[in-house]
């Protein structure tokens, strides 16, 4: 936010208007659940949103043309610490950032990279100044820390950070994960205190003029506190002193049991700052998205839809099916009777089984395809819902319809 002082020439009087990084309004409310709509500075994202993960600069799978056009994704995912072993900061600073590099001009976020780090167990050395691990590329020693993922952020030019956080196991012990909190919220302070310097340096790749909006990253904290719900209270307070243009909740789906994951969003989103973005993050199936905008969360990326399509999975709104089982041999119906993607509209079940057995490449595609379009209008369901007032029987229909099983 820049703020002018009173005694300023008239022409220059425009800067008093409060300038974000973002801006989000809500539109509707059903109970816990929140309709609305981010503006970034690469376009509006209606809201509850899933955020399709794109890793390593692609959504595996799909082809921009389709996730713009047919799917209208608004935003995707990148992930820091991929782009960042391969193929380097130097590559995509040469190409004007991440959205010039992938050719995609909608929105972006950004992961922090402290997950990913995280998730190589043994293979990472945690301190106090932040991480140290081997790459999983060329086995060579890196360093990932608060300053160093800020640094990597910018040079990617995302529209929205993460901070660079640490991630307690989903059994961690309650002093396990009270260190574990503190060292969160210390890292929280410097990425901040790291971005800003970033910004005010004009590191920031993805630059753009954006009418209302500063034109600079949006950075989001992140809270976490395991199954703990007095330290996920904690370190919320935590994060909100520091200050963000949005708030995530962390380190859940990693492990625990369904019925904490709720426990905390049930607990922990409503109490979230009510005027800002709430992400729930690597979360979930479809039926944890509807449970968790009932509980008051708005945005969501999850890697099963590319995943599981790759696998031969399909979601459907009659439950999940793998397509490579017997029974769809001779089977003619689409993938799901009910969804109106390209997929189902033209191809039947039998001839995506007989794609995956003969190992073309095609059935990943179309089956990527499927699940994509299948979690983004699941989200549209739910917005429409909550806008018309709707949303308690649409979150009990396609919760009924689901365990009709598509098998
Ligand atoms: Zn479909």
């Amino acid at each position: 936010m820049r703020l002018c002082v009173n005694f300023v020439p008239l022409r220059e009087i425009f800067c008093m208007a409060q300038v974000t990084p973002i801006k989000f309004e809500i539109n509707a409310q059903q109970g816990e659940a929140r309709a609305g709509v981010l503006t970034t500075r690469r376009g509006q994202i209606e809201t509850p949103v899933f955020m399709p993960v794109g890793t390593a600069g692609t959504v595996k799978g799909i082809r921009f043309e389709e996730l713009e056009t047919e799917l209208d994704a608004r935003i995707i995912l990148g992930n820091t610490y991929h782009l960042w072993l391969r193929p380097g900061i130097d590559v995509i600073k040469s190409a004007g950032g991440l959205h010039r590099f992938i050719s995609w001009n909608r929105a972006l976020l950004t992961d922090s990279g402290g997950f990913q780090v995280w998730s190589l167990g043994a293979l990472r050395k945690i301190s106090e100044e932040g991480t140290e691990f081997r790459s999983h590329v060329d086995g060579s020693l890196r360093f990932l820390s608060p300053e160093v993922s800020m640094e990597v952020q910018a040079a990617l030019g995302s529209d929205i950070v993460m901070v660079f956080d640490e991630c307690a196991p989903g059994e961690a012990s309650h002093e396990e994960t009270e260190r574990s909190m503190n060292l969160t919220a210390r890292w929280a302070k410097r990425s901040k205190e790291a971005f800003n310097r970033l910004q005010s340096e004009g590191a920031d790749t993805g630059r753009v003029a954006a009418e209302g909006l500063s034109g600079t990253q949006a950075l989001f904290g992140i809270v976490q506190g395991a199954g703990h719900l007095d330290l996920r209270r904690t370190s919320l307070e935590q994060t909100v002193n520091i200050g963000f243009d949005g708030y995530a909740i962390g380190g859940l789906s990693v492990g625990e049991e369904k019925s904490v994951m709720f426990e905390v969003i049930e607990d922990i989103a409503p109490r979230m700052p009510k005027d800002a973005p709430r992400y729930l993050m690597g979360v979930g199936t479809p039926e944890d998205l509807v449970e968790a905008v009932a509980r008051g969360i708005d945005m969501f990326d999850c890697v099963l839809p590319t995943r599981n399509g790759r696998t031969g999975q399909a979601f459907t709104s009659r439950g999940k099916l793998n397509i490579k089982n017997a029974q769809f041999t001779n089977d003619t119906r689409p993938l799901d009777e009910s969804c109106g993607c390209s997929v189902c509209r033209r191809h039947s079940r039998a001839y995506l089984r007989h794609l995956f057995m003969t190992g073309e490449m095609l059935a990943s595609i179309l089956l990527t395809h499927h699940n994509l379009a299948f979690f983004l209008d699941t989200m549209r369901g739910v917005r429409q819902s909550i806008r018309s007032g709707d949303f308690p029987k649409f979150r009990r229909e396609f919760t009924e319809r689901l365990k009709a099983n598509g098998e």
